[in-house]
């Protein structure tokens, strides 16, 4: 039973407790008792609360506690299929009974997502069964630190927080700044998702923490760090929660703490909890809330592989990157960089959302076409009509067009339609939706979750608000386009962090792509 964030708010503990009832009072006739196993996130969240019967795969959507008699019944006594509760392809209107077989799930690689809805989070056992903890044994046994290094840097992987920086690059400098100054490095996973429609992290560290902390622990070896912080915003308490256990069941069985499996390698891991800014996930703003100041960035001349936390050399990677490394020392480099495209390797996972049928959690290779995400595994826009618009990259994102669907899905390809990877959320718009009122949106979030330290984008955001609140209310003018891309040059160049360094660009593009919509609301009037 899926008790991922979303599930559970669609009622999953209710179906899981008349399940485990009904089990307990059945009278089976069968070999092997069934068992129940609650799990993180499936993905496909608008179907929730969801159900899947293994070994067979079989998918259940929508289930009610009053659905569960039956299920038993039909399913597990007779080996039948509950036909009302299979997924019906929107397009054929056949029903589907493995999730195998739903292209929701079929035209997915998952790499990250590759244990989530198969263990129990909360238990150890379980994700050690099916081959957690395999690389840590390999890196501490088999491999030198410098060979872990290697084949992060063979692997090609890039940050998936958004800058996309290059993972073992990154890794190598702290390396190099450590050697030089001496003294401790750290490594910190930054789990303080925020942006408006995202939910790839919270729903990695809730349905599989291992992946995490493994990735952090391998990490911490390659550079010689033996002190970790994962800081997560407290909005996500079953990730914290998952993430807790996860830490006090690996310290038993020896695999986080002192002499990790008998190596002689020693760390630990400490989590902070952000109490929700926004910019708390810049790095600096993070690495100062984690020193126990106010969450505000500083000025950044040195990188903070160099520079980092308390000064020292601190290798920040969002909780995707972590989730990929154990899998690429398991696999090796060339095995994850043969994923994807030349410069942007691996898969990347997205929070789709937005009017798309689809509404879930999606693992792609990269550079596959964006269409392939919003209209094969998200299903199109419900109604059938052709998407208008795609926001891709969170509030320092861009919005592409319906014209620019077979953009790939990529590092350099969105950045050079104008938009960015960010972290993974991707909201979907269709034809009612205003792209003006979209980038207003985007500005008035940023406008409040600006931490006010620098003028430009104090001031900056909130007078590009207040131009397009006059455009959406048919008060503006044609002159104020150029006025609003000069301000958006002056607060993207003059701000302090990326927060304000991205503001405007929802606003970019939209103007970009639908300049006349801006046009129709100024000489329209409306
Ligand atoms: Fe604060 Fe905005 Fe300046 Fe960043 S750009 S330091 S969020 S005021």
């Amino acid at each position: 039973v899926c008790h991922g964030t979303g599930c559970l708010a669609a009622g999953s503990p209710k179906v899981t407790e008349a399940m485990r009832k009904a089990l307990a009072e059945a009278d089976l006739d069968i070999e092997v008792r069934p068992g129940i196993k609650t799990t993180g996130c499936h993905g496909f969240c608008s179907r929730g609360p969801l159900v899947i019967i293994q070994p067979e795969g079989i998918f259940y959507q929508k289930v009610k506690p009053e659905d569960v008699g039956e299920i038993i019944q039909s399913t597990i006594i007779e080996g039948q299929p509950v036909e009302r509760l299979l997924y019906r392809n929107p397009n054929t209107g056949e029903k589907i009974i493995k999730a195998a077989d739903i292209p929701f799930y079929n035209l997915q690689q998952r790499v990250v997502l590759r244990n989530i809805g198969r263990i129990d989070p909360t238990d150890i056992a379980d994700s050690i069964a099916i081959g957690s903890y395999q690389a840590l044994a390999k890196a501490l046994l088999e491999m030198t630190p410098e060979h872990v290094v290697r084949e992060v840097e063979k692997s090609g992987l890039r940050g998936r927080g958004g800058a996309g920086f290059p993972t073992g690059r990154k890794w190598r400098g702290a390396m190099a700044a450590a050697k030089k100054k001496g003294g401790p490095v750290y490594v910190v996973c930054n789990g303080d998702e925020g942006d408006p429609g995202a939910f790839m992290d919270c729903m990695v560290m809730e349905g599989d923490p291992h992946a995490v902390i493994e990735g952090m622990i391998l990490g911490a070896f390659a550079l010689g760090a033996h002190q970790g912080f994962i800081y997560v915003r407290a909005e996500y308490p079953v990730a914290i929660k998952h993430l807790t256990m996860a830490m006090d069941q690996a310290r038993t069985l020896g695999l986080l703490g002192e002499n990790i499996l008998g190596s002689g390698f020693s760390f630990d891991i400490q989590i902070n909890r952000g109490a929700g800014a926004f910019v708390c996930g810049e790095s600096t703003a993070l690495f100062t809330s984690i020193e126990g100041k106010a969450g505000e960035p500083r000025p950044k001349y040195v990188r903070s592989a160099e520079e980092g936390l308390w000064g020292k050399p601190t290798v920040l990677n969002n909780v995707e990157t972590w989730a990929n490394v154990p899998q690429i020392i398991e696999n090796g480099g060339q095995w994850f960089a043969g994923i994807g495209v030349p410069h942007s390797t691996g898969t990347k996972v997205f929070s789709l959302v937005g009017k798309v049928n689809n509404v879930g959690l999606v693992e792609v290779p990269m550079g596959v076409p964006l269409r392939t995400i919003v209209e094969d595994i998200g299903g199109g826009v419900p109604g059938g009509k052709p998407f208008k618009a795609v926001q891709t990259g969170g509030p320092s994102g861009g919005c592409l067009p319906y014209a620019l669907r077979d953009v790939a899905v990529d590092f350099d390809s969105l950045t050079k339609a104008g938009s960015m990877m960010g972290s993974g959320g991707m909201i979907v718009m269709d034809e009612r939706d205003c792209v003006v009122d979209v980038a207003r949106y985007f500005l008035r979030f940023l406008e409040e979750e600006s931490c006010g330290k620098c003028l430009p984008c104090r001031l900056g955001v909130t007078r590009l608000r207040e131009m397009l609140d006059e455009i959406s209310a048919g008060r503006g003018k044609e002159e104020d386009i150029e006025a609003i891309l000069s301000l958006s040059a002056a607060v993207k160049d003059g701000s302090l962090c990326a927060l304000g360094g991205s503001a405007p660009n929802p606003v970019l593009t939209t103007l970009k792509y639908f300049r006349d919509e801006y046009l129709a609301h100024i000489t329209d009037k409306k």
